[in-house]
């Protein structure tokens, strides 16, 4: 079942930002489903990885709705903060998901850490988990990453989340001045897809 090219497939989210960039990243021909189509609501996320995470999601949804789910979990890694925000990278939002007030807790976090931290370079990297889930049981799970430095102030409007203070490595801008085609060619999302593309 798995050998099949997948044409019809649901998105295991009901973010409709990340539902966007999940469906520009799929061939035109997939016809796509939400999860929304079907009433369901999303799982909680008590994975302890990216990959817990968008396994318990894609089979959720998978086993409910009864069709080929595919599924991410994604977030940023400082490494001086030991991986964090990481997992939780949704969750410094807040309840609104703003993304203002977790990249003030990053800065917060950096300080408490280093009072000198923008002297130094603060690696990062962003992760993406996808996996896909058949209704057979049968998964796949792939990981992607890009690694990157913490601006040390917020630079630029586009994309969302962290992108505003993430500088990809061999680059000079954050992901937040960059152009969205230039960052979708060289981001964790991208990469995870990648592997995962001879299904589609
Ligand atoms: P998820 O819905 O649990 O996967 O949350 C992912 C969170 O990680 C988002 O809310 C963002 O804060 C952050 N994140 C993931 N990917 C990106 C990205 O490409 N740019 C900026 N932030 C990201």
């Amino acid at each position: 079942m798995s050998k099949k090219k997948i044409l019809k497939l649901l998105i295991g989210s009901n973010n409709q930002g990340k539902i966007k960039e999940i469906r520009d990243l799929l061939p035109k021909n997939v016809l796509i489903y939400t999860p929304k189509d079907f009433n369901v609501e999303s799982p909680k996320e008590i994975g302890r990885s990216f990959l817990e995470n968008s396994l318990i999601k894609a089979k959720f949804f998978s086993k409910k709705i009864k069709m080929v789910c595919l599924a991410d979990d994604s977030g940023l890694e400082i490494d001086v903060l030991n991986g964090a925000p990481g997992i939780y990278s949704a969750r410094w939002g807040g309840k609104k998901n703003n993304f203002n007030l977790a990249i003030n807790k990053v800065y917060k976090e950096l300080k408490k850490i280093d009072e000198n931290w923008f002297k130094k370079k603060i690696t990062a990297k962003f992760i993406c988990a996808l996996t896909i889930y058949w209704p057979n049981n049968f998964e796949v799970n792939v990981i992607g990453k890009v690694e990157g430095t913490i601006s040390k102030t917020k630079k630029g409007n586009n994309g969302f989340g962290y992108d505003p203070i993430f500088i990809p490595k061999n680059n000079r801008l954050t992901f937040g001045q960059m152009k969205p085609s230039k960052k979708y060619k060289i981001d964790h999302r991208m990469n995870a897809f990648n592997k995962i593309k001879k299904f589609f």
